[in-house]
């Protein structure tokens, strides 16, 4: 067991027991409140007594499955609807059932003193909390391209292994997998190729290794060939780096991903506390909103991919609160998953139509609230992502890097972390359209895209912001360290090598970089990177100039 799962199990434990206690001192009150219920009905106010306790025992319901008691949760349902009947129909409940749910309670607690148990799945998808490089193996037995894959692969920030023969790759891979593996076909020393080799290791494996073909035979059965061996790209030499990188960065991109975001709405604190707990141990990243009216301040500070909302909390409901994000645009496609413990089906069908997408019934299994989040989540940011990236490089549009400016700004203005804004544009990029072609160039912005996702941290943001222009937005950075990390950038760029028609070339950029102050705008801090930026032109290209404000 890892240190992450140990710690993840003593929290969800700990809550276990914060949870019993709470209902230690929760069910003698209720269990007098319900004692006092015979002799409600000649009171005026036995309506308003009757719905306080049907809530309560709502909320039960819905928790307690949560920690270990299903019988109790469903003790509890059941008393909910016997008292939801006496406020619609009158109907004095049978008393009898009260009894046998303070028996169930005793005995239930004690049998659960055990705490906790963290489902596999949560373990298993832990992994995804560590960024790590991905790993690629090469087989190939020329060596100036595997010399040249290798360099080129390792500046993207891959961690590269090559191989020339069958049998060293052999060892390699029944020691460690790769991430994926990088295969020529034919190869003159060996008696095998490439291909038969592959098809008869993948058989041992119980998930295939995603494998792309880089060969020089271009017939219709090698194509077939490698998709029956399982191939995820084939690539004819003369090797054209771009299109590999950015097959690899597509293939790897479920790794790389930055974790989905939920948002936690619910009164309850322990469950939330739950729910977040188990989201976070698959990967995800989950945050408790107690307060329902901080939910615009919660939604533009935390952008999460899923809303998971409950129904009943006092002072705003969930459908409520689901109106009222569905105001904004800005939130309109964010899904709303109800968690609740109402099971009447019509009920869960009106608070849909108030603008939420599905509903999961409390109590809920950790496994079933991980599958049904994680895959609304993959979902929604499909979809976000077309709706807000750049379809060449795959980075945010102009006027989505305008908006995420705006919220860092605010939020650096409120934590006081430095925050620092990059101007970046290739240099003389007219002439490589004009010496090589538009899909040159093409590859050469779709290339620097990749560096610059690769290297930079998963909280800087990258926006294309025109045609070979492209802003970066990296908080809690001064403008020291965004001059380091810039100048980092710019040397590897500088020394990736591009061809065209077996000619090689090299591009450069020129960065200008801005440090926000407390009071700048969007647009004033904007303007300020771009005279910087036209600054590093003058000078003469090919370098980093930091915003030097008039004197
Ligand atoms: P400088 O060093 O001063 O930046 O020179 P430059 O030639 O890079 O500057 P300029 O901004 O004048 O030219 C940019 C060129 O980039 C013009 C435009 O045709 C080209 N371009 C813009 N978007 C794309 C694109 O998506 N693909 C390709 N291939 N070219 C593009
Ligand atoms: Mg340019
Ligand atoms: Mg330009």
């Amino acid at each position: 067991m890892t240190a992450e799962q140990s710690k993840l199990e003593q929290q969800l434990a700990k809550l276990h027991h914060q949870y019993m206690e709470r209902l230690q001192a929760d069910i003698p009150v209720l269990a007098s409140q319900v004692g006092t219920l015979v002799t409600l009905s000649a009171q005026s106010d036995w309506r308003s007594v009757v719905l306080a306790l049907k809530h309560k025992f709502h909320t039960l319901a819905g928790s307690a499955g949560t920690f270990g008691l299903p019988q109790l949760g469903k003790l509890a349902k059941n008393l909910e609807l016997q008292l939801k009947d006496w406020l619609e129909d009158e109907s004095v409940p049978d008393l009898g059932k009260i009894n046998s749910f303070m028996t169930t309670f005793q005995q239930v607690q004690y049998a659960h003193q055990s705490g906790h148990q963290v489902m596999n799945l949560t373990s298993a998808k832990l992994d995804l909390l560590h960024e790590q490089k991905a790993t690629i193996y090469v087989l190939e037995d020329d060596e100036e391209i595997a010399n040249h894959l290798t360099l080129t692969l390792a500046t993207f920030g891959y961690q590269l292994q090559s191989y020339r023969r069958i049998a060293e790759l052999d060892q390699a891979l029944k020691t460690k997998l790769p991430d994926a593996l990088i295969l020529d076909i034919s190869l003159p020393d060996e008696e095998q190729t490439g291909l038969d080799y592959i098809a008869e290791f993948q058989q041992s494996l119980s998930e295939a290794l995603p494998v792309l073909v880089l060969t020089s035979h271009d017939s219709f059965e090698h194509h077939l060939q490698a998709v029956r061996i399982g191939a995820q790209g084939y690539f004819v030499k003369p090797l054209n780096t771009t299109a590999l990188e950015a097959r690899l960065q597509r293939l790897l991109a479920v790794r790389r991903r930055e974790a989905f975001r939920v948002l936690i709405v619910d009164d309850d604190q322990l469950l939330a506390e739950h729910y977040a707990l188990v989201l976070q141990g698959a990967g995800l990243r989950a945050e408790i909103l107690l307060d329902p009216s901080q939910i615009y301040d919660g939604l533009s500070r935390f952008r999460p991919d899923v809303i998971l909302l409950d129904v009943l909390m006092p002072g705003c409901s969930g459908p409520e609160l689901a109106q009222l994000i569905r105001l904004q645009d800005e939130w309109l496609s964010v899904p709303i998953i109800y968690l609740s413990s109402e099971t009447d089906g019509e009920r869960q069908l009106a608070a849909l139509v108030k603008g939420g997408d599905d509903f999961l019934t409390k109590p809920i299994t950790d496994t079933a609230l991980i599958v049904a989040v994680f895959a609304r989540a993959q979902r929604a940011r499909q979809l976000a992502d077309m709706m807000t990236k750049d379809s060449l490089t795959g980075l945010l549009q102009h006027a989505r890097v305008k908006e995420r400016l705006s919220h860092e700004l605010q939020r650096s203005e409120r934590t006081g972390e430095p925050l620092s804004v990059v101007m970046l544009d290739i240099d003389h990029f007219k002439k490589v359209n004009d010496n090589y072609g538009h899909l040159t160039g093409d590859q050469v912005i779709s290339s620097l895209a990749s560096l610059l996702k690769q290297q930079l941290r998963k909280t800087d943001i990258i926006g294309r912001y025109g045609g070979e222009e492209f802003l970066l937005i990296l908080p809690d950075c001064n403008q020291q360290q965004a001059f380091g990390l810039v100048e980092q950038l710019r040397q590897s760029f500088a020394s990736l090598p591009f061809s065209f028609d077996y000619q090689n070339f090299h591009c450069t950029f020129s960065a200008g970089i801005c440090q926000a102050t407390a009071t700048d705008q969007t647009d004033q801090v904007i303007d300020q990177a771009d005279k910087a930026l036209y600054a590093a032109k003058h000078a003469g290209r090919n370098q980093t100039q930091l915003y030097q404000p008039p004197a």
